[in-house]
């Protein structure tokens, strides 16, 4: 009975019990599994944000507010591998955040939190993995609060913006760089239109930046260039991506404009041309100076002629074409004669007026398609070009002489006669390059002077020679006073009447240390073309009265000493003040002066000669007429003239009793002098006939090698001591 029911209720609770635990075990498994499959899910989207927020760039933040932990995920970028992912809210407020940036990002949190703000949204910085600072923007919500409504938890994201932020400040640097530029700048498109433009273009070209905005960019050109012109450089710009140079352009109000353009190519981040950009300066007016300066450059201001830059650039280029077609060019060289001394008695506007009057009387004369230039003073250059003969370039030069032969009127009152010299040079038979052409026409004007001036001469080469001599003298002279190489020599005269001598000639003596000796007869005559002659006739001066004084002091008294004067020194210079001066000083009798002056000097500077001549004869000095009978001047003029004597020149009495005709001449000349009241000197006896015709002539006293040839003073004095009229010389016992 035992073995009943029971064992059959044991296996079935035995049964039951399996079946529970089993499916318990189950139960357990499945939720274990459904576990698995949860976390499986949440860790697969998990790597899922987590990779969302790596390609984002963004940081997933999630604060619990209630025990102020900070969770961080995808933060690597940011902060870098290791960075921790929980932070306490202190330190994320201690470390993380850029202390100046702190209380702005708290405000933000709280106004949020407080509800004043739907999201919270800031821009700051956060310490990155390197320890410099990030701008990160944090974007974030409260995304569970509790029943009363105070706030458990926010979550949001963040962005590293440091790049966006630099970029951004960069375009706000350029965009103001742009804004004040002097320069108009164009951004235009791919087909030339307007993108935009900033505030100096608006200045520049009078367009707003509405007005211009999607206009093609030729709606700026100027019909100062072609079409074609545009077309080119809009061509080069398409094949280069950059063109720079000048170019006319076109205002609103139609003025035109030239500017300095660079254009050049923008590309964009992928390297595809996007547009370009155009910067426009305004050169207009450095341009107009920069032309006004080559004018001042090239042009002489006072006649508007071409100087002698422009000239030589013309005349070189006449060369190079003369050389190709095998034709001649001609240079004429022209100085105007006498012009100094115009200048110096009319004033310099007066002489200014003269030379615009000459100037313009001269292009007049050549055909407009000859260069005239002026090179400078009283100089002027003709270029003619296709010359066919020499004999066309003298028909020309005697054309200019002639246009001259009219008076120039000065102004309204004044007309002045005035002649030029001429030198002509031709390539290429005298020179192939300019400068040697423009050298030797002025050898050759030089020349023409020397031919009596009013006249031209063609170049030779034995000028050249003499130009050079003449050009050695001259820079020598003008070191000869400093180096004390003048020294004077006397000449004595005689009295024909008793045989007395009555006075010297003071004659210059120049030795050069770099020429030698050079006699007054060449080098006088340049003294007085370079104008030197004023302060060594000063020196003559000063000189001749120095050793009067000195023959004075030693008993001399009765001689009176002759000082040749050129008339430059009456023209310009200040003679009588100058002698005036000297005479106090020495203390000499003036009457023991006597200035010799040549006849042609006085009679071709009549009326201003003159003037001073009175002058010299107020202050006591006496005025001879030198070299008298070579010149032409009438009895009438020698009347007016205050002089007290004639000398008459050497070139007569050689001749004496061999040429009647010089017999005749010079009988006159003693004859008409003495009508005038005039002492009659003969220059140059050299022998004992010639000083008797003199004597029957009545001539008033002789000078000459016979009695003495010029010597020093010391050998003067004893001459004059020594001489003894009575016992060496007969004849002058007879005539006495
Ligand atoms: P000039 O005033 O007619 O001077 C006379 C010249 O004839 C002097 O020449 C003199 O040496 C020369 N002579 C004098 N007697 C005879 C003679 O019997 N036979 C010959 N064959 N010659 C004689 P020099 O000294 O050579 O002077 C030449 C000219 O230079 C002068 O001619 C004068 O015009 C000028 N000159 C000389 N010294 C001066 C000066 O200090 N100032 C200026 N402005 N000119 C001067
Ligand atoms: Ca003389
Ligand atoms: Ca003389």
């Amino acid at each position: 009975m035992a073995e009943g029911p029971l064992p059959y209720l044991q296996i079935v609770a035995l049964i039951a019990a399996i079946g529970l635990s089993w499916l318990f075990w189950r139960l357990v498994s499945r939720r274990r599994e459904q576990e698995d499959l949860l976390m499986g899910q949440i860790r697969e989207r998990e790597a899922r944000l987590n990779l969302a927020l790596w390609g984002s760039g963004d940081e997933f933040w999630d604060w619990n507010i209630r025990d102020n932990s900070l969770y961080r995920l995808g933060a690597n970028q940011l902060f870098g591998q290791g960075s921790l992912e929980t932070m306490s809210t202190d330190e994320w407020r201690n470390n993380s955040v850029h202390p100046d940036d702190l209380p702005r990002v708290q405000k933000l949190l709280q106004e949020h939190i407080v509800g004043h703000a739907e999201i919270y949204d800031s821009e700051h910085r956060i310490r990155g993995a390197s320890g410099d600072w990030v701008w990160v923007r944090s974007r974030g919500k409260v995304v569970e609060r509790d029943e009363s409504g105070s706030p458990l938890r926010m979550a949001g994201t963040a962005r590293d913006i440091t790049a966006i932020r630099r970029a951004e400040r960069e375009r706000r640097v350029a965009l103001e760089v742009l804004r004040s530029m002097s320069e108009a700048v164009a951004v235009i498109d791919l087909d030339f239109c307007f993108i935009s433009v900033n505030p100096s273009f608006s200045r520049i070209t009078g367009y707003s930046e509405e007005e211009v905005t999607g206009q093609n960019s030729n709606m700026l050109d100027s019909s100062q260039h072609s079409p074609d012109f545009y077309r080119r450089v809009r061509d080069i710009l398409e094949r280069t991506g950059h063109w720079a140079g000048e170019m006319w352009q076109r205002r609103k109000d139609d003025e035109e404009f030239l500017g300095w353009i660079e254009m050049s190519e923008v590309r964009d981040s992928l390297g595809m041309r996007s547009h370009f950009v155009a910067v426009v300066n305004d050169i207009t007016d450095k341009k107009r100076a920069e032309q006004e300066l080559r004018y001042l450059a090239n042009y002489d201001t006072l006649t508007g002629l071409p100087n002698r830059a422009l000239l030589s650039e013309r005349l070189g280029r006449a060369i190079i074409r003369a050389r190709r077609q095998e034709t001649r060019v001609a240079v004429l060289f022209l100085d105007l004669d006498r012009f100094k001394d115009i200048n110096d008695s009319l004033g310099h506007a007066a002489g200014d007026r003269l030379l615009k009057a000459a100037a313009a009387r001269l292009q007049s004369t050549v055909s407009a398609s000859d260069t005239v230039a002026r090179l400078g003073g009283d100089e002027f250059t003709v270029v003619l070009e296709d010359v066919e003969s020499l004999v066309a370039v003298e028909r020309m030069a005697r054309d200019i002489l002639t246009a001259f032969s009219t008076p120039l009127e000065v102004d309204e009152r004044h007309d002045v006669s005035i002649t030029p010299s001429l030198g002509i040079s031709l390539y290429p038979d005298h020179a192939l390059v300019p400068t040697d052409l423009l050298k030797y026409a002025d050898t050759a004007m030089y020349q023409a002077k020397a031919e009596g001036r009013n006249t031209y001469q063609i170049y030779n080469e034995t000028m050249d020679a003499e130009a050079r001599q003449r050009a050695a003298i001259i820079s020598a002279l003008r070191k000869a006073l400093e180096r004390g190489e003048f020294r004077l020599v006397y000449q004595p005269r005689m009295s024909l009447a008793d045989g007395s001598i009555t006075g010297v000639e003071a004659l210059l003596r120049w030795n050069s240390a770099d020429l030698g000796e050079i006699t007054p007869t060449v080098f006088i005559p340049l003294a007085e073309e370079s104008g030197l002659i004023v302060s060594i006739g000063e020196w003559v001066l000063g000189e001749a009265c120095r050793q009067l004084k000195a023959w004075r002091l030693q008993g001399l008294t009765e001689i009176c000493v002759g000082v040749n004067v050129s008339v430059l020194q009456l023209l310009r210079g200040n003679l009588v003040g100058y002698l005036k001066r000297l005479l106090e000083a020495t203390e000499l009798p003036a009457d023991r002066i006597e200035l010799e002056l040549t006849e042609s000097m006085v009679m071709q500077n009549a009326e201003q000669t003159t003037a001073v001549l009175n002058e010299l004869r107020r202050l006591g000095v006496s005025l001879a007429i030198d070299d008298f009978g070579t010149g032409y001047s009438s009895l009438v003029y020698l009347k007016r003239l205050p002089i007290d004597t004639l000398k008459i020149d050497k070139e007569f009495i050689d001749d004496l009793t061999r040429d009647a005709d010089d017999e005749a001449i010079t009988s006159t000349i003693v004859t008409m002098g003495h009508s005038l009241g005039l002492t009659v000197i003969a220059e140059g006896v050299e022998n004992e006939d010639q000083l008797n015709f003199l004597r029957q002539q009545g001539c008033d006293e002789i000078q000459g090698h016979w009695l003495s040839r010029p010597i020093d003073g010391d050998r003067c004095l004893a001459f004059i001591r020594a001489w003894r009229p009575d016992l060496l010389l007969p004849a002058v016992k007879v005539a006495s």
